[in-house]
């Protein structure tokens, strides 16, 4: 996403000739979906407030005429509370936009009005484009679409962003108006007032049903203090389950598939004379580490991500901020947290840049340093094949119950985390008073299952697989040249695991597993494979079968049922990878709190392990 350059700006980012649109509306009207439709550019969407927080750009051509396309922050009006108010006003009201397209949602037309009245306060330059129209038909809403263009005195066109319906007539019109043809009734000077809102939908709405009951009667349940949280858990263990049950047969084949090919490969090498280092690195290393990372981590994140892209698409992730805001308020910080650490369940990175729809400096802050206690897609891959080899020797249906239900633990375990340390800070290095905000619900919508799976495998398998497997392709060269590079006859990567074994294991862990976790800093993905690679260099390789056989390698090499629970501990709480401590330095725009995000969180993670190894090892 680009900042929003000024149009007098030196180096702005789109030609002079060029005419500008900037799409402005309420969150979750479908600006992004439109701005997609446009552009050609595939901007996230998901059902939910909050997630448009930069200013997205994109190019397309209106007829001959080529455009800038700006998507807005999402807004409710453009009285400046927020960043994203700022920054919508900030535009909308400058020389910039030769046109500002209103995005409204038909189901909700009076709400969405008032933005539109304070827009075409400020400027006449703007259309008004009436979304949702398939759903708002649904609920029996039907709009009076010339009437309303009569009322505000700018073009109003229907639209369908989502299916392309009425996108034909947009792009006319938004062709039209920007060429400089005068709004329809320009003598109208519209009010921005709510009441006038309220009767102009009032009047332009010709049928409409009772409020969505049945929206109202979920909401209840989902929402309630008695079903809210077990319904989330289980929902959750419910995913979990599906992944695991579901991803140990394709891993397997996929590693026996990629191992088959590194014995191919290696005999190719030999055939062709290559020195030992040569296809040692190569073979043994670089592919051998990718193979790794592609048979761990890909069936786990084509099950998961698309499985979870439907819950967000449904609109379950703001009833899950919902039950978390009182939580988040009773420790003295933001509600808007519960979105931020939600959207961090994806990327930290993301949840990281997310805290900029949170307005205060201080609970910002506090979402910032606790982001990375929720596992983002890099870890989940890892945390489910660790504890499904936890669980497997239980075998069938009741381990991977088990393994569901420990993952779903973790992840509450997780939450309180955040929790438990969001309150410790709002006690201590940022003290202050919780703000109030409003938490919107949006309207359950059926997900689009077709592009749910496409935007999942695109967005996430791919991108986390792709950045897996850039980091682990020079992870694996370099963890093959220090497992083979010898120093007094013993490789170097033993000497450094060596160094680390006192503090590891006083971890509960060994210093293999500290350093694999220190090589994996750049990307959390590649944790597992860093360290199986670790301890097969050591020359006993055994083929990589699936879940059984990881278990078989890792008890090999030590693990016990404590290290395995220490692991996952610290996988959970340790320093957020490089690209989130970047994020949380520029963000923050101090060093320091980068220094904190990653120290907190290691500590925390540290003295969980040094609890548990300490009370495990009094039992036995
Ligand atoms: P933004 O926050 O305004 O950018 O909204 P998005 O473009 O992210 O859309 C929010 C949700 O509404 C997504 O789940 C979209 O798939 C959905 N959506 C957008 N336009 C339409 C539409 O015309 N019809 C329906 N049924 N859903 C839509």
């Amino acid at each position: 996403m680009a900042l929003m350059p000024k149009r007098n700006d030196s180096a702005p980012s789109f030609q002079e000739k060029e005419k500008v649109i900037a799409l402005a509306g309420n969150p979750n009207v479908g600006k992004s979906t439109l701005f997609n439709r446009l552009t050609g550019m595939r901007q996230h969407t998901g059902n939910w407030t909050g997630k448009t927080v930069g200013v997205a750009e994109g190019h397309c051509r209106l007829g001959e005429q080529p455009m800038t396309v700006v998507d807005l922050p999402g807004t409710y009006s453009l009285f400046a509370h927020s960043e994203e108010e700022r920054v919508a006003k900030e535009v909308i009201c400058s020389e910039l936009p030769d046109l500002v397209a209103i995005v409204c949602d038909a189901t909700c037309l009076g709400r969405n009005l008032i933005l539109v009245l304070q827009i075409l306060s400020v400027t006449d330059r703007a259309v008004v484009f009436v979304n949702l129209m398939d759903e708002a038909k649904k609920k029996g809403i039907e709009i009076d679409l010339d009437l309303l263009s009569d009322r505000l005195g700018v073009p109003v066109v229907g639209l369908s962003a989502r299916s392309g319906k009425g996108i034909d007539d947009a792009v006319r019109v938004m062709q039209t108006a920007s060429d400089g043809v005068a709004p329809l009734h320009s003598d109208q000077e519209p009010r921005a007032l709510a009441e006038t809102a309220e009767q102009i939908a009032e009047e332009v709405t010709i049928k409409r049903q009772e409020r969505d009951v049945r929206d109202r009667t979920v909401d209840r349940i989902v929402t309630s203090k008695l079903f809210g949280f077990p319904l989330m858990l289980l929902l959750l263990a419910l995913i979990f389950w599906i992944t695991i049950e579901g991803a140990n047969i394709p891993s397997a084949l996929l590693a026996k598939g990629l191992f088959w090919v590194e014995d191919r490969l290696m005999e190719g090498m030999n055939a062709l004379g290559a020195p030992w280092w040569l296809s040692g690195a190569l073979v043994s290393g670089v592919y051998r580490t990718v193979a790794w990372v592609v048979s761990v981590m890909l069936p786990p994140m084509a099950i998961f991500f698309p499985l979870f892209t439907i819950l967000e698409d449904l609109g379950y992730l703001p009833r899950i901020a919902f039950n978390l805001d009182r939580c988040f308020c009773g420790c003295n910080a933001c509600g808007k947290q519960a979105l931020t650490m939600c959207m961090g369940f994806g990327c930290n990175a993301v949840g990281v840049t997310g805290c900029r729809i949170i307005d205060s400096k201080r609970e910002r802050l506090i979402a910032m340093l606790t982001n990375s206690f929720v596992p983002c897609n890099g870890r989940f891959p890892t945390l489910i094949a660790l504890i499904s080899i936890f669980f497997v020797s239980a075998g069938g249906f009741g381990g991977s119950l088990l393994s569901a239900l420990a993952l779903a633990g973790l992840i509450l375990l997780s939450v309180l985390v955040t929790l438990g340390c969001s309150k410790l800070l709002s006690c201590t290095l940022l003290r202050g008073e919780p703000s109030s905000f409003t938490l919107e619900l949006p309207p359950y919508r059926p997900p689009q299952v077709g592009q749910v799976i496409l935007r999942s495998v695109l967005d996430r398998t791919v991108f986390v697989l792709g950045r897996a497997v850039a980091v682990a392709a020079p992870a694996g060269l370099i963890l093959w040249i220090l497992a083979n590079g010898k120093v007094d006859g013993v490789g170097i990567l033993w000497h450094l695991a060596g160094w680390l074994d006192p503090i590891g294991s006083l971890l509960g862990m060994d210093g293999v597993i500290l350093l694999a976790f220190l090589l994996a800093l750049p990307a959390a993905e590649i944790f597992l494979p860093v360290l199986l690679m670790a301890y097969t260099s050591s020359g006993s390789l055994i083929e990589y079968g699936g879940l059984e056989e990881l278990r078989l390698i890792l008890s090999e090499n030590g693990w016990t049922a404590l290290s395995a629970c220490c692991v996952v501990i610290f996988l959970l709480f340790h320093f957020p990878c490089s690209t989130t401590l970047m994020t949380i330095r520029k963000e923050s725009g101090k060093l320091r709190w980068a220094i904190l995000a990653a120290v907190l969180p290691t500590v925390i993670g540290a003295l969980l392990c040094l609890i548990i190894s300490f009370v495990s090892r009094l039992l036995i």
